[in-house]
């Protein structure tokens, strides 16, 4: 569709581009394992695509061009999770003897996956503290570094990177770049449009919206790229169901929608929380308290529902007990459905702190991650009000 009308519109109004008369508004979910070609001779011709389910079918070739609408992309590679997308580009991109160089506030499995996995494949990985300028990161680096990994606002405590500069610096050295940006959900930014190769993204959060489907994208405007990308995932043979991918193209339809809601209530309720008595510090990058607030100015068009909060005085079982007292809010991992959750983390950071990166272990008292949803912002602080004289009680 045309770039005229903006990136909301064509995201919602995009099948119509389709075929424009006599049938349902969305793409339908087609499944099929068994392509039938039109004659013998097409059979062996790879030009002919799909030529079997493993490459995605009309569903999943509906979600890939919306995604690449919303990445500013060529080419969009679906994968069974978040998670899969990640080790999907970081085993496309490295060899045994290579080294990787990653933010140390990354989703944590990722650290496991290069600590475990690419270590056992003879690849070296290097972290760097959150806040480090783009020199640092480069310090880092060397004739063997083949990535460098990042993800702003950082998974848990939402620190801010200067991810255009590091994109920069590395592309002087001929280092690829892999941009974990579940936060941003391809709206509030844009990784590709800031230097960076491979723009990845779990759908399972904001865009399909509803806590019920598993989905990642890799999102690429370099085809020699596109290329590693492919013969990795079919070497893989990674495949996404059509039935996830149906609900992740509805999920698109309303993500605008969703995430300024969210976003908006979450910075009420983290100006609400920065000043009550009982909290030390809201961590969420939105606030122009928080360190890397102008930077996040500067590259993000807005914030999500997500962030944290360091409450006064408190252990583990003063969070669980603030936790255990919300109403309103689920106690579960992940992010971006219709419905408010919390966690405390502290067991997360004693993890981070392990593998010898213990910068975030900086904050001390009870550390509890909000993801707020959609319901009334109003409802919601009261009911934080209430399990706040919980835990106030638990701390005595
Ligand atoms: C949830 C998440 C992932 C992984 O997504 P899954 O679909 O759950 O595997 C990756 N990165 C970030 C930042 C996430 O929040």
């Amino acid at each position: 569709m045309s770039k005229s009308v903006s990136e909301r519109t064509r995201l919602t109004s995009a099948t119509y581009d389709l075929a424009p008369s006599h049938r349902a508004v969305n793409v339908g979910v087609e499944r099929g394992s068994t392509v039938l070609y039109a004659c013998a001779e097409d059979l062996y011709d790879d030009r002919i695509q799909p030529g079997y389910g493993i490459e995605g079918l009309s569903t999943q070739r509906e979600l890939m061009r919306l995604m690449c609408e919303l990445e500013g992309a060529t080419d969009v590679f679906l994968l069974p999770t978040g998670l899969s997308a990640l080790t999907l580009a970081i085993t496309a991109c490295l060899k045994a003897g290579d080294e990787v160089v990653c933010v140390n506030s990354c989703y944590g499995p990722i650290r496991r996956f290069l600590q475990t996995q690419m270590a056992r494949f003879g690849v070296t990985a290097r972290y760097y503290d959150a806040g480090a300028s783009a020199d640092e990161v480069m310090a880092l680096t060397n004739d063997k570094t083949a990535l460098i990994i990042v993800e702003s606002p950082g998974s848990l405590t939402f620190d801010i990177q200067d991810i255009p500069a590091i994109a920069k610096a590395a592309k002087a050295r001929g280092i690829l770049t892999l941009c974990d940006n579940t936060y941003g959900a391809g709206v509030l930014f844009k990784p590709l449009d800031h230097g960076i190769d491979m723009s990845m993204q779990a759908l399972t959060k904001y865009v399909g919206g509803h806590s019920d489907i598993l989905i990642g994208t890799v999102a690429v405007k370099d085809k020699a790229l596109a290329k590693r990308l492919d013969d990795t995932s079919r070497a893989f043979s990674f495949f996404t169901s059509a039935d996830e991918s149906y609900l992740a193209i509805r999920g698109l339809r309303t993500l605008h929608l969703r995430l300024e809601q969210s976003g908006k209530s979450g910075l009420e309720l983290a100006r609400w929380l920065e000043g009550h008595d009982l909290v030390d510090r809201v961590l969420h990058p939105g606030l122009e308290s928080f360190p890397g607030h102008d930077l996040f100015k500067r590259d993000f068009t807005g914030s999500n529902g997500l962030f944290s909060v360091v409450l006064k005085g408190g252990n583990i079982a003063a969070s669980c007990a603030f936790l255990n007292a919300l109403k309103l809010f689920g106690l579960g991992f992940s992010w971006g459905g219709f419905e408010s959750l919390a966690i405390h983390f502290e067991p997360q950071l004693m993890g981070r702190a392990k593998l010898g990166q213990s910068q975030n272990l900086a904050y001390e008292g009870s550390l509890i991650r909000f993801y707020v949803g959609l319901e009334d912002p109003a409802d919601l602080k009261a009911d934080i009000a209430q399990a706040l004289e919980v835990y106030r009680a638990a701390i005595g």
